[in-house]
């Protein structure tokens, strides 16, 4: 690619892609293209990236809000998926006094639905709810 010479890239005025004229370079006579004449219009402005490389570029734009999302609330959206995954199984109430295992799902006065993901030593157990994971106690005897 030299000056004087003619390539295919976008106008910013005609806003379409049209036949160009090479009029300078960023560095030399072989760097990036740096500015081009349009033929259509006679304007020289910079030159752009071809609607190829910039739908790309959009593209990965529009692709990230998805994943921030997932990120912020990866909570709720495990815990979704450990609900659904049981939606067969029958919630128990949970009181100080049963006997959780891992895989339950327990209906709570306060938190609602979850599933127990861990059961520690001793009486405690780890549940995961729609905004947290709580450690609750079990195994306790009634008074
Ligand atoms: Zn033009």
């Amino acid at each position: 690619m030299a000056v004087g010479q003619e390539i295919v890239c976008f106008c910013s005025t005609c806003k379409i892609d049209l036949r160009h004229v090479i009029v300078a370079h960023k560095s030399g006579n072989s760097g990036p293209i740096a500015k081009v004449k349009c033929n259509t219009c006679g304007k020289i402005h910079a030159h752009r990236a071809n609607p190829g490389e910039r739908a790309t570029i959009a593209a990965k734009r529009a692709n990230r809000p998805a994943r921030e999302k997932a990120v912020v609330i990866p909570i709720e959206v495990e815990w979704r998926e450990q609900l659904s995954a049981r939606e067969n199984s029958k919630a128990i109430d949970y009181a100080p006094s049963g006997d959780f295992k891992v895989g339950d799902v327990v209906d709570h006065p306060t938190f609602g639905q979850g599933v127990v993901r861990t059961v520690k030593e001793g009486n405690k157990f780890e549940v995961i709810f729609q905004r947290d994971v709580k450690t609750l106690v079990h195994r306790l005897k009634e008074i």
